[in-house]
């Protein structure tokens, strides 16, 4: 068992700070729709929560921000909660080595997404969500206010709305993927969610807090609920390692060594099992979609604390 009262966790995060505000303005942010082409590149958030519930934080850690697809982590959790390992006639657990929007491995694979990671992935998760829950948006909602602790989490309409207008590729992606009969709902109505999921906005805080349970074998430490059993846990983790972070999924094991789930809106949440889950935000992103100051600040954080699953 690591024992983290023997580091001086707010001179580690400072220092990664100051590290990381030397770089600030590095990599590039995602420009596909409007609301996020012009986050600034001058903001660094990380929050960290200790299994004990213990928040240490530092920078822009309570300025919310687009968390995109960290928000298949969570729905990921509703659905195997509604339908457990049946979910995996539906999607497998591989990573996919292509971009989280790609669509070529989709007919190979007759319409079974490679993980629930992808946007393919998310996009049956959010039908099974559909299927299961009485008001699937709301139900969303709920979940995140009480992981996070926070009332005030909600979606962005101007974002949900872009997404819908720019979103070519998820609506084809919806509409391949019903025509495999793996979409069982109105695509329409798919979309609308993943799109919903997609808008919220969170900040640091909410977003270490609201994967608390994948650190604290399955219990939430903000609500005290056991969200999902210790094995579920365990296994969230461990598709986080191999497919959170699109195709560097394999570099962030390398240089990180923890599981990991990135957004494009430049948030990244990862867990140390039995010990603290942790959110960094800094919008520009690197080549594959992370956020480039955010994956160096974790970097960072695992060298100087030793913590590593490996
Ligand atoms: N809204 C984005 C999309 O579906 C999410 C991308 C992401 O954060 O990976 O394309």
């Amino acid at each position: 068992q690591f024992d983290i009262t023997e580091l001086d966790l707010p001179d580690i995060l400072g220092t990664i700070h100051e590290e990381v505000r030397a770089r600030f303005g590095e990599g590039k942010v995602a420009n596909y729709i409007d609301a996020l082409a012009h986050v600034p590149l001058d903001q660094f958030g990380m929050a960290l929560v200790t299994r004990e519930g213990h928040v240490f934080e530092v920078g822009d850690s309570r300025e919310a921000f687009s968390i995109q697809s960290i928000s298949k982590v969570h729905t990921l959790t509703m659905a195997l909660d509604a339908v457990g390992d049946a979910l995996w006639e539906r999607v497998d657990r591989e990573p996919s080595g292509d971009p989280f929007n790609s669509l070529i491995q989709l007919e190979y694979e007759k319409g079974i997404p490679r993980n629930p990671f992808i946007n393919a992935g998310a996009l049956v998760v959010a039908d099974v969500i559909l299927s299961n829950y009485d008001k699937p948006e709301e139900a969303l909602l709920k979940f995140m206010r009480a992981r996070s602790g926070s009332e005030d989490v909600g979606g962005d309409e101007v974002v949900a709305k872009s997404e819908r207008e720019s979103g070519y590729r998820n609506i084809a992606t919806a509409n391949f993927i019903r025509s495999y009969g793996n979409i069982k709902n109105d695509v329409d109505a798919v979309l609308d969610l993943y799109f919903l999921q997609c808008s919220l906005r969170m900040n640091c805080v909410e977003l270490a807090r609201s994967v608390s349970y994948l650190a604290g074998k399955g219990r939430c430490n903000v609500s005290g609920e056991q969200v999902v059993s210790w094995q579920l846990a365990t296994r969230i983790n461990s598709l986080m390692m191999t497919a959170g972070t699109y195709d560097a999924a394999g570099d962030f094991a390398f240089y990180v060594g923890l599981p990991a789930k990135s957004g494009v809106g430049g948030g990244i949440v990862a867990v140390v099992p039995h010990v603290m889950s942790l959110c960094v935000w800094y919008p520009g992103l690197d080549d594959q979609g992370n956020s480039i100051l955010g994956r160096f600040a974790l970097h960072r954080f695992a060298q100087m604390t030793g913590l590593s699953v490996f």
